[in-house]
This record gives C-alpha cells, sequence and structure tokens, in this order.
C-alpha cells in the first residue's frame, strides 16, 4: 500500500483544523459553560453537541466490535463518501474505479468534486471482476468502490475477491455494507485491524430504521478516521440524531426482529412475485429489496404511480434493462403490490 501521506491530497495533509469550544475543553466536570457564546436557556438544545459523539460511539462500538477510534460518523454515509473523495481525490488529477452498477452517490460525489470516476461492469450474473478493476487503475487512482449486497442488483460480492483486490490495490478500497445486517453472509469488519487499506461503510438508514435520523458509519484504520475526523464539520451529527441513535442501539433486539421479518416477508414476496404474469426474472438477492426484470418497466412503474404505490425503475441502468427494483415493505404493502401487478399483462 502507498502510505497515508501518499495517498492524501497535500493540502489536507498540511490542513490544520478548526478548534471548536467544545474540542478544546473535553472534561465533564465543569458546570459553568460560557465558552461558546450559547444561549444559557432552552435546555437541552441550546447546547452544542459533542463534536466527535463520543457516547453514540462507545455504545456503536459494544454493538459492531469495533474500537470507537476507528469509527467515524456522519450526516449519513453520504457524508462519509463525499469526505474520503475531499481528503484523497485531488480534482481533474486523481481518479477512482467503481463497479457498475452500483449506489448512483459514488458517482454524483465523484462529479461534485470534478474527480475521474471509472466504471468497471459487472458481468451477466452481477459477480465483479477484480483484475479488470486493477487494470483500470493508475498511479492516480486513490479509491476503489464496493458495494456488498450491492444496490441495485442485491447480491453480495464474493468475499474471496473483495480480499484479493484489498490484497493487490494500493489505495483504499471502499466497502460499502448499507445492507449487511439483511446479509446472510459476515461483514468485512473482522478484518479492519489486518487491512489499513480498507474502509467499511455502515448506517443507520437501513435495517436500524433511522433514515429520518441521517446517521452514517464509516469504519478504517484510526488514521483514516483521523484525516475524516480533521475535515468534516465540527458540529456534523446533530443532538437530536446523536440522543435517537443512542436510543436505538440500547435495542438491538428490536432490529433484529424487524430483519428477521422483513427476510421471510422478501422471501414470500420475491416468490410470488416470480409467479407473475408480467415478471421475467427475479435475481437472487442478500438486501432487504430485489431486482426483478418484468415485460415493460417504464409502462408498469408509471401505472403502479397511478395507484400511490411507487418503486424504482432501474431500467435504464447498465445491465438493469427492463428492471424495477423493489422493497420489501410490511405484508399489507407487498399484498398491495402484488394485487396491482396481478392484472397486469404479458
Ligand atoms: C441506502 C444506502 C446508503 C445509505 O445512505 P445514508 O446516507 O446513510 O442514508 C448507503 N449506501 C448504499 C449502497 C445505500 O443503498
Amino acid at each position: 500500500m502507498r502510505t497515508l501521506d501518499e495517498l492524501t491530497r497535500p493540502n489536507i495533509r498540511r490542513l490544520k483544523p478548526y478548534s471548536s469550544a467544545r474540542d478544546e475543553y473535553k472534561g465533564k466536570t465543569a458546570s459553568v459553560f460560557l465558552d461558546a457564546n450559547e444561549n444559557p436557556y432552552n435546555q437541552p438544545y441550546n447546547r452544542y453537541p459533542d463534536p466527535l459523539q463520543g457516547e453514540v460511539k462507545q455504545a456503536l462500538s459494544a454493538v459492531k466490535g469495533v474500537d470507537p477510534d476507528s469509527i467515524f460518523l456522519g450526516n449519513g454515509s453520504d457524508e462519509a463518501i463525499d469526505l474520503l473523495f475531499r481528503a484523497f481525490c485531488e480534482p481533474a488529477c486523481d481518479n477512482v474505479v467503481a463497479i457498475d452498477p452500483t449506489y448512483g452517490m459514488y458517482e454524483v460525489c465523484a462529479a461534485i468534486n470534478n474527480v475521474e470516476y471509472r466504471k468497471v461492469p459487472l458481468d451477466d450474473a452481477f459477480r465483479f471482476r477484480v483484475d479488470d478493476m486493477l487494470r483500470k487503475a493508475d498511479a492516480q487512482t486513490k479509491l476503489m468502490f464496493l458495494c456488498s449486497p450491492n444496490n441495485p442488483t442485491g447480491n453480495s460480492l464474493d468475499r474471496a475477491e473483495m480480499e484479493r483486490l484489498l490484497d493487490a490495490f494500493d489505495g483504499l478500497v471502499v466497502v460499502d455494507e448499507a445492507y449487511i445486517d439483511f446479509s446472510s453472509g459476515p461483514s468485512l469488519l473482522g478484518q479492519l485491524k489486518e487491512r489499513p487499506n480498507l474502509v467499511i461503510l455502515q448506517t443507520f438508514s437501513k435495517a436500524w430504521g433511522c433514515a429520518g435520523i441521517r446517521l452514517g458509519i464509516a469504519c478504517a484504520h484510526p488514521e483514516v478516521i483521523a484525516i475524516l475526523n480533521k475535515i468534516k464539520y465540527p458540529y456534523n451529527v446533530n443532538l437530536l440524531t446523536q440522543r435517537e441513535a443512542l436510543h436505538m442501539l440500547q435495542q438491538p433486539l428490536q432490529v433484529q426482529q424487524w430483519v428477521d421479518v422483513l427476510l421471510k416477508e422478501r422471501e414470500r414476496l420475491m416468490e410470488a412475485f416470480a409467479g407473475l404474469p408480467c415478471c421475467l426474472q427475479v435475481y437472487p438477492t442478500d438486501a432487504n429489496f430485489f431486482l426483478a426484470k418484468v415485460t415493460d418497466a417504464n409502462g408498469i412503474y408509471a401505472r403502479l404511480v397511478e395507484q400511490g404505490i411507487i418503486v424504482r425503475n432501474r431500467s435504464h441502468i447498465t445491465l438493469c434493462d427492463n428492471c424495477l427494483r423493489i422493497t420489501v415493505g410490511t405484508s399489507e404493502e407487498n399484498d398491495a403490490l402484488l394485487e396491482a401487478l396481478s392484472h397486469e399483462a404479458v
């Protein structure tokens, strides 16, 4: 691996970060806070939140088995993705390599940061090709993006192949595990300690049922995390979000129950969906959604919208011709979808 200094943009390497009042005083014993120009009234919203979210990280550390100094928390995974570009990719100079199709935000963040985005197509079984990714890379490639289970295809990527990429590529490999709690396979979190070039993204938005609070997780070597912390907005995760996350982290059994129910529903929904006249193929999935090829994705999508049922039309995406992406809902919601689609002609 190139050294972290070699991978980091020179201006970020040199940066001396903003130091907030809450950074400079970290003790708990003080009772008179006259350091941050806050209003003394309107508790508890009057106070700035903990800039490094210590309590949330402690609780998350216990749940995930990752040291707190290997955890970055942001305003959704999207913040972590953007910060990775800003930390490591020099605009108009560096590039990143990613599988295709995958989550759209990597490409959008690349474009916003004026960083070249190199796509490597999955094969027709949605498997990724390590050697093609390595061939696409050059000395200016700082990041590679994998997503497992992948969005929108739903499948998990081959673990041995991901490890082979981590061994062979000398930059950072970002593995987005937004759907890992629904997967039959294990997370790569266990390899964090041996792999300084591994960055794992997870989120509170899916299995944890908290898309509304905007809380994303990046796990990596402490030196990578320190760089992200250096360039983030000082108070990037607000007080309400930190509180709700702590509350959720105290009920992991609730989350496991949701996952169990959704996996059962997924099986039922996919089987019924496969039997619909308008369905040509249902693809295997490891997530809380599945991809399906249908007779006429655009028409079916539009007719579902008229009935107030919204799915994701992915038919314009690489390898997803005439495909809809269906999120598993409650059994009532899934039944409403099946009922509406049963009237679709072949
Ligand atoms: C939904 C999703 C996320 C979550 O993003 P947040 O900003 O944390 O809500 C991240 N990655 C992928 C691949 C997703 O599908």
